[in-house]
Parts: C-alpha cells; structure tokens; sequence
C-alpha cells in the first residue's frame, strides 16, 4: 500500500541532490594550443600532418598499435576495420544487439551480416555461451563491444574465435582506458576502434580511430578510409571500393589535445563510478540490481547502468527514473530504446532503397524478424543509466546514491 504521504520530489518534496554542478568546460587552452599552432600549417591534410601525428603518438602511450587510422567517427573506424578483413559477401559477423548503429553499419555496407547473440545479464556484453551457439559455417567475425566502460569477457570470446578461426574486432567507443586483466581493451582483438564522438570520454565534436598489430591489416589500412589511394607508394590507382573516412587536421588537433587529458579524465570517471557503486553496494536496496564488474578488471565508467528487478517494484522503470529526475538526477531509462535487431531498418529489412540485395541474391537466409535475445530485451526495458562524467563532484555522487535510495524505498512492494 502507498504511503498517505510522500516526501518524492516527483510529488513537491524536497530534491534530495541539492549540490550545485561545479562549472565544467571540456575544451580550453590545451585545444586552442594546438588549433593556433594548426592555423599556420601550410596544409590542412592529415597525411603526414603534425597534429595526425602528435594525434598517433598520444594514441599510442596507451594502444601502442603500430598501424592506425584516424577517422571521421567512431562508425568509420568500425566501418574500416570491417572492411580490411575483406570477408566474402554473405559472411556472418556476431555482434551485441545492446550497442550503437555505428556497430553495425559497415558491416552492412560490405554486404556482411550482423548476427545478434545476447548479453550476459549483468556485465551487459556479449554472452560467450550464446555467441557459441549463434556460429554457422559462414561465420568469420566476432565484433565484441564494450558497453557502459565495462571490458567483455575476452578470454572465453578469444578461445572461441581461436576455436573456429574468427577474426576480433573490438569495438571500443564506450571503453577508452577500460582495462581486461590490467591490460587495456582493443589490444586483444585483429582490430580495435575508438570515437571521439560529443558524448564520448574524450572528444573532437566527431572523429575516430580504428588500430591494429596484425600484419595482414596493418598495411593497408588507411587505404580503406582514403578512397583506396595508396599514399605510400603514391598515385591514384585504387584495386576496390573504400569511402572517405579521413579525419582533418582541426579534428586532430582538438582529439590529441583531448587525449593529453585522458588520464584526468578517465581518473575521475573510475573514481566517481566506484565511489557510486560502493554506495549502492552498502545500501544493498532490495530490488536494484548492479552491474557486475570482475575485480581484475578497470571499468572506465562511461555511464553506469543498473537494473530493476520489475516484481519488487509497485510503479513501472519509466515512472521511477521519472521520480530520480525529479530529485535531481539525470537518470535515463535504460540505455537504447530496443535491441539493435528491433529497429525498423533490420525488421523491414530496409538496408539499400527498401530492398535486402544480399538475401535477394540468395547469400542469407537472415529473418531479423525472428531474432530474439531475450536477456538483452530484459535488461532494456528494466535498465537504468546514471551518467558519471567529470563535471561531477563526490558530493554530487553521495547524493545521486541517497536518491536512489529514497526512491527505491518509496517505490518497494
Ligand atoms: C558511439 C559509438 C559508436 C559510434 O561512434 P560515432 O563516433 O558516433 O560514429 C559505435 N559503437 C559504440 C558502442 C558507440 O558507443
């Protein structure tokens, strides 16, 4: 039964987060440094330029990959890596439906196609035991995504591809400087891809960069995100089709300027998140279920998402992150709206001017309308997401918790 009274901000009680935001500007005199210094360059181009290359050498203090591209976005560093393991049309490429459209675009666009497997309950990432289970024999890819800051479990998804001989893309937008095991995500992989995208840790209003070791990519790979031009050997001569992908001078200098910052900044994601979690493992409300998070690991704390156990609750996921706005929390219902395979462009199959050439030309048999990864459809609808972000102070983290709580509480059956 409801209480006669409710002290819920939702209902014109007090806000239980009353600690001001502390001004935050993400930009300042680091990136006008390096865009003044830009401004007197003779070219603009990122071939050779000297912000792609201070961009490289920031890259690499901490992915010392010794063949990159920057890129346009975070989708284009995807889209390239996708396109260097140059895989028949038709091949199968596993990936989370719990993840951004940038995942799987490119693998559309090189007339692959994306197979869902479903999530782990509580890690949210690609669930190894059903990625086994979702393997054909056209299967030749596996694109793990490191969702929220929180790194994939890569040892059971590497003896797999192992296994079967797939390749590993890891997309790693949401997780720089997350760390599997104490080493960082995006060295375990074929190919590894980052954005700089506005939301992301660190960024340049758009832009990517897509890096790998492997010898049989490394080479070529700019060329998938530069027309196919080689621009080593020199000449215009491209052998297949590549977009343009490039990133430009300006975006280089305002993302490794960025990058200089991405110790302060992932320090402050990692010491808000767990400051959050510590809270909320304290006050163990029943109901609110944390995410899991193996203590060998770095979770960078991209956001932090949580679920609602529904059955002890007596108001639906959306009332209650309405009732955490209310007290002062940016709280988001879940983190996508659907899984990726939901989206009216994969249950029409509506990828090229309402048609499906690939399954039209007999190279799949795939029904997105008949994919189900129930795990991942739970956890979307009973998710919450808390933004961690370093224009947050500890003050405003305790009372994020105390928020919690309060609605928790109110809420509980
Ligand atoms: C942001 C994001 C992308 C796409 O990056 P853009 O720079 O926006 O193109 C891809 N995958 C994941 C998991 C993301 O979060």
């Amino acid at each position: 039964m409801p209480p006669a009274t409710s002290s819920l901000a939702l209902h014109g009680g007090p806000k239980a987060v009353t600690a001001t935001h502390p001004s935050h500007h993400r930009w300042g005199a680091a990136e006008l440094a390096r865009l003044t210094a830009m401004v007197d360059q003779p070219s603009l181009f990122y071939w050779k330029g000297p912000q792609t290359d201070a961009l490289l050498g920031e890259f690499r203090r901490t992915y010392p990959l010794p063949w990159c591209m920057p890129c346009s976005s975070g989708t284009a560093a995807l889209h390239i890596a996708v396109s260097a393991l140059q895989l028949p049309p038709g091949s199968e490429v596993i990936t989370s439906p719990v993840t951004d459209m940038g995942s799987v675009i490119g693998i559309l666009y090189q007339q692959l196609v994306p197979v869902f497997a479903d999530i782990h309950p509580h890690t949210y990432n690609l669930d190894p035991v059903d990625v086994r289970r979702r393997i054909t024999p056209k299967t030749r890819a596996i694109m793990v995504v490191h969702l929220a800051g929180n790194p994939s479990d890569m040892d059971a998804l590497l003896a797999i591809a192992r296994e079967y001989n797939l390749y590993v893309i890891e997309d790693c937008a949401q997780s720089w400087g997350a760390a599997y095991r104490g080493k960082a995500v995006g060295l375990f992989g074929h190919l590894a891809c980052f954005s700089f995208n506005e939301f992301k840790h660190v960024s340049c209003g758009d832009g990517g960069i897509v890096g790998t070791n492997d010898q049989r990519f490394g080479p070529t790979l700019t060329k998938w995100g530069d027309k196919h031009y080689d621009r080593v050997a020199g000449g215009r001569n491209p052998e297949t089709l590549s977009p343009n992908y490039r990133m430009s001078e300006p975006q280089a200098a305002v993302a490794v300027a960025q990058l200089t910052k991405l110790p302060a900044i992932l320090a402050a994601h990692i010491r808000l998140g767990t400051r959050l979690l510590g809270h909320l493992r304290r006050l163990a409300l029943p109901g609110v279920v944390l995410p899991e998070i193996d203590p060998r690991d770095t979770h960078s704390y991209w956001f932090c998402l949580l679920r609602l156990e529904p059955a002890r609750f007596r108001c639906p996921r959306d009332e209650f992150v309405a009732a955490l706005h209310a007290e002062g929390v940016n709280a988001a219902a879940g983190y996508i709206p659907k899984p990726v395979y939901g989206y009216p462009l994969f249950q029409n199959h509506n990828f090229f001017a309402g048609a499906w050439p690939l399954r039209d030309a007999g190279l799949t048999t795939m029904d997105y309308r008949t994919v189900k990864c129930p795990v991942a459809e739970s956890m979307l609808a009973d998710g919450v997401s808390l933004p961690i972000s370093p224009a947050l102070t500890d003050e405003i983290i305790d009372q994020t918790a105390d928020a919690l709580a309060k609605v928790a509480r109110y809420f509980a059956l």
